[in-house]
C-alpha cells in the first residue's frame, strides 16, 4: 500500500450515537485474527480514537472525533485531511435529532468537505421503537443545496449487531476508488 492508497474517514456525530462502537465492529469484521475488544466495554469517545482497516488494496485511516459540545469545535482541524466522511445518528433518539441535525448542518457548510463522499448511517437499528431511515433520510439527505454534488448515502446500520457495516465500509471503498 503506497501514501496514494490511504484514505483518511472522519466518523462524526453527537457523543453516544454510537461511534466507537461502529469503528470497533467494523475493524473486528474487516482485519484478520482480530478479535475486537467487548462492545460492552465501549465507552463515549473522549477525544480521539483511531482505526485502521485494509480492503480491496487501499487502507482506510478512521478519526472517531469526539462528539461532546466541548470537543465539536477541534472537527474543522481535521476536515482538510480527510477523505470521507460517516456521520453517525442513534436512530433512538428523537430528543436529540434536532440537535444532530443542527451539528451536521454546521459540517457541511464547510468548505473543506464540499467534494467529500458523505456516508449517513441511521445507527441503533436494533432498536425497536427507533426511527427508520424512511424518516431519517429526508431530514439529513435532502436535496438541496447543501449536500450539492457529493455522493451520499444514507443507510440503517447496528454498531452492535453488524448490520449494514460491510455494506457502510464497501460503499467507503467504491467511493473512493
Ligand atoms: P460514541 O460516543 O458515538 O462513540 O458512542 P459509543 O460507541 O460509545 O456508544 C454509546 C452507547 O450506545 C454505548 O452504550 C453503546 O453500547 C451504545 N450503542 C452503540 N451502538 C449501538 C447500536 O447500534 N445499538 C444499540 N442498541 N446500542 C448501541
Amino acid at each position: 500500500i503506497t501514501r496514494k492508497d490511504e484514505y483518511n474517514v472522519l466518523i462524526l456525530g453527537l457523543d453516544n450515537a454510537g461511534k466507537s462502537t461502529f469503528l470497533e465492529t467494523a475493524k473486528t469484521r474487516f482485519t484478520k485474527n482480530y478479535k475486537g475488544m467487548n462492545l460492552n466495554y465501549i465507552t463515549t469517545t473522549v477525544g480521539l480514537n483511531i482505526g485502521q482497516i485494509e480492503i480491496a488494496g487501499i487502507r482506510l485511516s478512521f478519526w472517531d472525533l469526539g462528539g461532546q459540545k466541548e470537543l465539536q469545535s477541534l472537527w474543522d482541524k481535521y476536515y482538510d485531511e480527510s477523505h470521507a466522511v460517516i456521520y453517525v445518528i442513534d436512530s433512538n433518539d428523537r430528543e436529540r435529532m434536532n440537535e444532530s441535525k443542527e451539528l451536521f448542518d454546521k459540517m457541511i457548510k464547510n468548505e473543506y468537505l464540499s467534494g467529500v463522499p458523505l456516508l449517513i448511517l441511521a445507527n441503533k437499528q436494533d432498536l425497536e421503537d427507533c426511527m427508520g431511515v424512511r424518516d431519517i433520510k429526508p431530514v439529513f439527505q435532502q436535496h438541496g443545496h447543501l449536500i450539492g454534488r457529493r455522493d451520499c448515502l444514507t443507510i440503517p446500520t447496528s454498531g452492535l449487531t453488524g448490520e449494514g457495516v460491510n455494506e457502510a465500509i464497501m460503499w467507503l471503498v467504491e467511493a473512493l476508488k
